[in-house]
């Protein structure tokens, strides 16, 4: 007996303490899971909003090797199988499909519920209507490096057409990853071109990355400013990479200036924007997929405090601010600011409920307000931005409210319908992928009674 219990301890405890502990993690790991999912059901969240992955259950092993892999957290374990348990994350870079070890993950764009729509493209860059390409993530491609190696290679496609006639050889339409890189090949290739970006500053969508988040990239190569080594950082490193890229190559950019309409004329096009008509051979959408921030259409709005992202949460201490929206990115940037000190905010919201946001977000947002720190103005709408004040409309009543600053979080309006005035062909990706679909959706937990 005593020899049993001296083999037992010398030889099963080691085996099992490491086995019982193993299994306590996984169950915890479960159990967030599900309950992340669970939160994404019930927000409305369970749409991707680009790239993604698929896994297929009678592949994945459960090693849990795309857990770790994926940096958004968008990715849990349910029942030993990977599960995108939280869509909205996921940013489509796909580094969980290259640490599967059996390829149980492919990444495909759009779902059954809701398409992604993406331009059909040549090898070349360019799309069916000749002289218009498109780079970066509009055209799919989810990545800053993919991005800016895409605005690099049209841009090499673009010198092969060679010069025209019009004033311009290229218009370049957007000044994220793949607008400079591509700009940078211009001056390169001795174009004569014109950068038109909307907002008031470079980055595109890296701009607008939350303060410290970390960056997951790969070395990538810029015409003109040579290699830039970089691999994890943060949203502000790579800000500050790009703040020396532009100064250092002197790269020249239309800040504050958007297009609005591209005019086909025989084999040449007319840029239209808000500040004038450019004549050009060819045109390079590098847009994203963002779209163009969604405006009040109130008097006043051409103010520089009415800005349509929040950046920094800081800028704003000692301010009166007012946020327009009912959205995550709304309730986010009203908490956010709020939390600053010295701020008055106000939340301002056309509907009497917020509907379709994160759990976590009504919630701060409920506790924000219960402490006085922030006010919301349900059913609510702008009627006139002025230099100090604000006016709103509360079912009937005027509210004028003191005013330092005013971001309005309404939504864009998405790229698609501009490309097809301009004759673009568009392909809808319903998420399709070679893997067995009945098994893919009998994975997928039930909602909560
Ligand atoms: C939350 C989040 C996290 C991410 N994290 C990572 C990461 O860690 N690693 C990674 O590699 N990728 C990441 N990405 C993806 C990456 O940011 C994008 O793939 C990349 O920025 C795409 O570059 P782009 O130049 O194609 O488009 P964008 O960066 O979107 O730039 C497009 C630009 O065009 C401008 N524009 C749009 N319309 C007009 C118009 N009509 N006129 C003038 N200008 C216009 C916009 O203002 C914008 O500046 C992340 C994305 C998100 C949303
Ligand atoms: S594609 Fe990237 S963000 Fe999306 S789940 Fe995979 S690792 Fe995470």
């Amino acid at each position: 007996m005593n020899d049993q219990i001296f083999i037992y301890v010398l030889y099963v405890l080691p085996l099992a303490v490491p086995l019982v502990l193993f299994l306590i993690k996984r169950s915890r790991r479960e159990k967030v899971a599900e309950e992340t999912w669970h939160e994404a059901l019930e927000s409305g969240l369970t749409e991707p909003a680009s790239l993604h992955p698929v896994f297929d259950p009678n592949l994945c092993l459960g090693s849990g090797g795309c857990f770790v892999a994926c940096p958004e957290q968008a990715i849990g374990l349910i029942d030993g199988k990977g599960v995108l348990v939280s869509p909205a994350l996921c940013i489509g870079h796909g580094a969980c499909a290259t640490s599967c070890p059996v390829g149980a993950i492919q990444l495909v764009f759009g779902t059954e519920k809701r398409g992604v729509d993406i331009p059909q493209l040549t090898p070349d860059f360019e799309t069916n209507v000749p002289g218009i390409f498109i780079a970066g993530e509009l055209g799919g491609m989810g990545l800053i490096r993919k991005a800016a190696e895409q605005g690099r290679q049209a841009m090499d496609s673009i010198k092969k057409r060679g010069r025209g006639k019009t004033p311009h050889d290229v218009v370049i339409i957007g000044a994220g990853p793949a607008g400079i890189s591509a700009t940078l090949a211009a001056k390169q290739h001795g174009l004569r071109y014109v950068t038109v970006e909307q907002e008031e500053t470079f980055g595109g969508t890296t701009l607008h990355f939350p303060r410290g988040k970390i960056v997951m990239t790969a070395p990538m190569k810029l015409p003109i400013f040579g290699k830039v080594n970089v691999r994890e950082t943060t949203k502000e490193v790579l800000m500050k990479i790009w703040e020396d890229v532009v100064s250092k190559t002197e790269i020249k950019i239309n800040f504050g200036e958007r297009m609005e309409k591209i005019e086909h004329h025989d084999d040449t096009f007319t840029v239209v924007t808000n500040r004038g008509r450019y004549p050009t051979r060819s045109v390079l959408l590098s847009i994203g997929r963002r779209g163009t921030p969604r405006k009040l259409g109130v008097p006043g709005e051409e103010h520089k405090k009415v800005v349509y992202r929040l950046v920094d949460p800081e800028q704003y201490r000692g301010k009166r601010v007012l946020v327009v929206g009912g959205g995550d990115a709304a309730l986010e940037a009203a908490v956010s600011i709020s939390e600053e000190p010295g701020t008055t905010v106000t939340l301002s919201y056309r509907s009497n409920a917020f509907s379709r946001v994160k759990p976590k977000n009504r919630l701060l947002t409920e506790q924000a307000s219960t402490s006085g720190r922030l006010s919301v103005l349900f059913e609510s709408t702008v009627r006139e931005i002025k230099p100090d004040n604000v006016v709103l409309d509360q079912k009937g009543n005027k509210i004028d409210l003191p005013n330092d600053a005013v971001i309005v979080c309404a939504g864009g309006i998405l790229p698609t319908p501009l490309l097809q005035e301009i004759g673009i062909e568009i392909r809808t990706r319903h998420g399709t992928s070679s893997f067995d679909q009945k098994a893919l959706a009998s994975k997928l937990p039930p909602p909560r009674p």
